[in-house]
């Protein structure tokens, strides 16, 4: 049997370390199978010299694209051409080397916040290019958007077996939990661990009503280790919890105090932005293919990365914890 090289690009991120920890708990691992994780040390993948570089070093038979310029609503809405730029940068080149170097599949990562703001719900994978996204991720979204142009175009002219996945919120272990670029979940729980410290209120950004399907990263990387193994379409697949297990932003803070135990004040800075109000997501097509997949249920997964950023604040090793 030939053997599968798969290299995975953000290999140090949140999503690159749930897909790591999934490839080393599997209990029956396809004996042909080697994964590489690499992050922004072993190759800057805005440049196609150093991209080429590491494809000629390690040699993929299969990529799973991973790595991007990543961040939480109020980042979005500050840096909206870094979004564009740098995803797009960084997939281009992806995108070249996999085909100059003859990658058999390359599976690459969309969001939810691609969808067009204004839509029916559930949004479901037909919907990528069907009017403008919400305008505080434009730069994000229109660069992600082009992934999934990409992935058609070089099937056309090259016969290519590229293809990508729609995810929603993430969350876990080694998450980014910078206090004003982060994603919700990171940003609250660093606030609220801050708050226990320093006995100030827990503050919430927003009016805490805007709703949001959140996958655990572990459950994520493990459906992303079947796209890579089984999925056989172009066409993108949504990666996500049902929609019945949608919550809104003031749950996920009550989970964290929770999980925090926390018996502080907890308040809603309504000055601050709500962003896009819901992207309630369709798993149907997940489900005609997987219909019995567990998911964590999500105040377990709460607790599992909780504990995790506890461990690791104490010990200085959590990303975002001194910017
Ligand atoms: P993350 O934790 O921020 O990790 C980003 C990764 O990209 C890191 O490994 C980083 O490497 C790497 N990277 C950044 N710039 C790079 C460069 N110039 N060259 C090479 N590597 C570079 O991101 P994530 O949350 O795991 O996201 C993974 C994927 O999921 C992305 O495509 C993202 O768009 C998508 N996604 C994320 C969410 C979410 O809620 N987090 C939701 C939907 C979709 P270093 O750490 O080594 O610098
Ligand atoms: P989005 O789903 O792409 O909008 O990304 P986020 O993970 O940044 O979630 C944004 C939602 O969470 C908005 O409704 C924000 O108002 C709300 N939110 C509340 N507190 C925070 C926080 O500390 N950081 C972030 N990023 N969002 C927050």
């Amino acid at each position: 049997m030939s053997q599968n090289v798969i290299l995975v690009t953000g290999g140090t991120g949140l999503v690159g370390k749930g897909v790591e920890w999934v490839i080393a708990n599997e209990a029956n691992k396809p004996g042909n199978e080697k994964w590489i994780f690499v992050g922004s040390k072993d190759a800057d993948l805005t440049d196609y010299e150093s991209t080429k570089a590491m494809f000629e070093r390690v040699k993929p038979t299969h990529v799973l694209h991973l790595a991007a310029f990543v961040g939480g609503l109020f980042a979005n809405m500050k840096l909206k051409v870094d979004f564009w730029r740098l995803n797009v940068l960084m997939q281009d080149n992806i995108f070249q080397a996999c085909q100059a170097y003859g990658v058999t599949k390359l599976v690459s990562c969309l969001s939810t916040c691609v969808f067009p703001d204004k839509t029916s719900y559930p949004i479901d994978e037909t919907m990528v290019h069907n009017g403008p996204p919400h305008f505080s991720n434009e730069g994000y979204a229109y660069a992600k958007r082009m992934v999934d142009v990409q992935n058609r175009l070089y099937k056309d002219q090259y016969g290519c077996n590229f293809t990508s996945v729609i995810p929603t919120n993430i969350f876990g272990p080694h998450d980014n939990f910078d206090l004003e670029d982060s994603h919700v979940i990171p940003g609250l729980i660093h606030k609220c661990y801050l708050a226990q410290k320093n006995g100030t209120p827990f503050t919430i950004m927003g009016s805490g009503t805007p709703l949001r399907q959140f996958i655990y990263s572990r459950d994520l990387a493990a459906l992303m280790v079947w796209v890579m193994r089984e999925y056989k379409e172009v066409d993108p697949i949504i990666l996500s919890v049902d929609e019945a297990d949608e919550v809104t932003i003031k749950d996920v803070a009550m989970s964290i105090v929770k999980a925090m135990k926390f018996q502080g004040e907890v308040q809603f800075d309504t000055t601050k932005a709500d962003g896009q109000y819901k992207k309630t997501a369709s798993n149907a097509k997940l489900r005609k293919y997987l219909p019995d997949f567990n998911f964590t249920p999500f105040h377990q997964a709460m607790d599992e990365s909780v504990t995790w950023f506890l461990e690791n604040a104490e010990k200085g090793t959590a990303r975002g914890l001194f910017n």
